[in-house]
Order: C-alpha cells, then sequence, then structure tokens
C-alpha cells in the first residue's frame, strides 16, 4: 500500500471510496446490500474550491451512487448555472454516504459513523468554502470547524459566511469560508424558497 504522502488525491480518494465500499459496521451497510443500493461517495473536482455537503443519498442517488441527481439535485444545477457555475467545477457530496430507509433524517449515530469520510475529503479535496445544504449537514460542519457557538437555527443563518480554519493533512491550519444554505429540497414545493435560495446563493459569486 502506498503510504498517504506519495499519493494523488485520487489515490486518497479512491481509498474513501473503497473503504466505503466495504463498511460493515455502517447501521446502513445491510439496507443498502440488500436494496442493490450503492454508497454516494460524492462528485466533481478534486481541486474545487468550493464544497457542497448535503445531508444523505436519497433513493435515486443511492440507486445511481451519484450525489444529488433526483429532483433537489436538478434545482442544484439550476442554482449552480444561475451563478454560472457547473457541477464539474464544484464537488457536491453528503454528511451520511448511504441512504437512509424511508428518506428519513440521518441519526445521531450515522452522522457520528460517516463523518470521519467527510472529515478527509475535505483534507484531500483542501477548499476555500464549505457550502452546507440543510440544517443536518449545518449543524454538523458547524460543529467540526469549531463554530458552535455561531449555531443558530437555520431561518435566522441561511446565506451567511463564517470564517474559520481546518487542519490539513500536515496538520497546518487552513483558511476556510463556511456558506450555510437552505437544502434545495425545501424549495421544491415552495416558490418562496426557491427565490430565498437563488438569492442566497448569490453569495457565492464571490468565490468563483
Ligand atoms: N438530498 C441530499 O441531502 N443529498 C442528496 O444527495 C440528495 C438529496
Amino acid at each position: 500500500m502506498k503510504s498517504q504522502e506519495h499519493m494523488t488525491k485520487h489515490d486518497k480518494m479512491k481509498r474513501v471510496s473503497d473503504e466505503l465500499l466495504e463498511f460493515k459496521a455502517s447501521p446502513l451497510y445491510e439496507y443498502r446490500t440488500s436494496n442493490g443500493y450503492f454508497p454516494v461517495i460524492g462528485e466533481g473536482s478534486l481541486d474545487a474550491k468550493i464544497m457542497f455537503v448535503g445531508e444523505a443519498p436519497g433513493k435515486t442517488e443511492a440507486k445511481t451512487g451519484k450525489p444529488f441527481c433526483g429532483a433537489a439535485g436538478k434545482f442544484l444545477t439550476v442554482l449552480l448555472e444561475s451563478i454560472n457555475l457547473t457541477r464539474e467545477k464544484v464537488y457536491i457530496t453528503n454528511i451520511v454516504k448511504d441512504r437512509p430507509p424511508e428518506n428519513r433524517d440521518p441519526t445521531p449515530e450515522e452522522i457520528a459513523v460517516y463523518s470521519p469520510f467527510l472529515d478527509r475529503q475535505v483534507q484531500i479535496i483542501q477548499p476555500l468554502v464549505i457550502v452546507t445544504l440543510g440544517r443536518h449537514s449545518m449543524g454538523y460542519v458547524m460543529q467540526r470547524y469549531d463554530l458552535d457557538l455561531e449555531l443558530q437555527p437555520i431561518s435566522k443563518i441561511h446565506g451567511h459566511s463564517f470564517e474559520t480554519v481546518y487542519f490539513d493533512e500536515a496538520n497546518t491550519p487552513q483558511p476556510l469560508t463556511i456558506v450555510t444554505l437552505y437544502h434545495p429540497a425545501a424549495a421544491l414545493y415552495n416558490g418562496g424558497m426557491r427565490d430565498t435560495l437563488k438569492k442566497d446563493f448569490e453569495v457565492l459569486k464571490k468565490f468563483i
């Protein structure tokens, strides 16, 4: 096995992906395999400046292994295009990499077992910005990157940005901005939310 320092970003992400495929300790592993689902690792550029973090895959995502490819994902693509971004230029993933049954919210236990994989993905990609989609993602990411004291209900802090740091693989602090957005699924049945998300997305223009 290659030592970590000689591995490319691609090698490192492949290792994350291989471990997730075999992640039998997960409470969602049995549900995944008995339904013929895939884990959803993430998609996009490993050199992305902006990383989007959703909650957990839905059925369409688990069937294909691709993040945000159902109805909410289509709206995410529209939002990206509204600020001249494409899915290829960013990296899109979730905290929980396997589909929870019945589209329920991820449990604290599921977030705890999958989040170390997300932390590694952040170290591999080294983004300047993490955009959280929805309150679970916001809660985890803000606490993980020492913004607990800034945490408020998403209705209060959607569209905000917060400055913090993450520690890279050499344990050196690197600047990181966290932007907290509503989940695009929230806009599917609520036209007002659609406009709010479009407006909040403009915050990202300065990072492109
Ligand atoms: N919702 C999410 O949070 N993630 C997906 O990948 C799809 C829907």
